[in-house]
């Protein structure tokens, strides 16, 4: 009967540590992978590499305008100095005043499509930051909440295995040996106990006779059904 007791004592202690155990692997394991975290970083880095990329080709072509700029202000200057009097090499001028104009016209027209793919592309940034920043927030916060309820849970642990430590050393090493291997191979539980006359695990419900042999016994009784070691609280 006594053999019963602890053995059924050690299987709460073991219930109770496999519980917390399981919770303790589910909390480590959405610490260690926050994948909406993760997307939205790689999103923010992308937009952030996207716009910093537009802004270098904003650059390109406003220097090349300014470039035009200057070399058509040059052509003019030329043009309008009185120095040169040869009609052909004037008619030239004037016609490379006039294709730089033109030139400088559609350079102006892909600056302005390319600010306001510029503009497009900061907000895009933008949005991108935000999101990242309250998805962090709120990470925060959840982790929070994680880390407490995981120190708790360790705390809890080791006192349990502390009270295993004590129970396991009350049982002889044969009904210890016999409970690990019961664990083993029935889902963790290797001691039912009788309520209601059945067996708590499995249900099958036990004979007068049986009920006296749990009560009477000094060895340990199985569950003629699911063959766990049965204990009558
Ligand atoms: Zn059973």
């Amino acid at each position: 009967m006594s053999g019963s007791l602890n053995l059924y004592r050690l299987q709460k202690i073991d219930s109770m540590i496999d519980q917390k155990e399981s919770r303790l692997g589910e909390i480590e394991a959405i610490l260690n992978d926050n994948k909406a975290l993760r997307e939205a970083q790689k999103k923010f880095e992308k937009a952030k590499s996207t716009a910093k990329q537009i802004h270098i080709e904003l650059g390109q072509i406003v220097n090349k305008v300014e470039a035009q700029r200057i070399k058509r202000k040059t052509t003019q200057a030329s043009l309008f100095s009185g120095k040169i009097k040869n009609p052909k090499a004037l008619q030239d001028l004037q016609m490379e005043s006039e294709a730089l104009a033109r030139y400088i016209a559609q350079l102006e027209d892909e600056q302005l499509i390319k600010m306001i793919a510029h503009e497009e592309a900061e907000k895009i940034e933008k949005q991108a930051e935000q999101k990242l920043e309250g998805l962090k927030v709120a990470s925060i916060e959840e982790n929070a909440a994680l880390l407490g309820e995981r120190s708790k849970l360790e705390e809890d642990l080791s006192k349990l295995r502390k009270e295993k430590d004590a129970v396991t050393n009350s049982i002889p090493q044969k009904n210890l040996k016999l409970y690990i291997k019961l664990r083993k191979a029935k889902r963790n539980v290797a001691v039912a106990s009788v309520t209601d006359g059945g067996c708590s695990i499995c249900g099958q419900a036990m004979t007068p006779a049986d009920m006296q042999s749990i009560r009477a016994s000094n060895k340990l009784v199985f569950c003629p059904s699911c063959g766990r070691i049965l204990y009558n609280g």
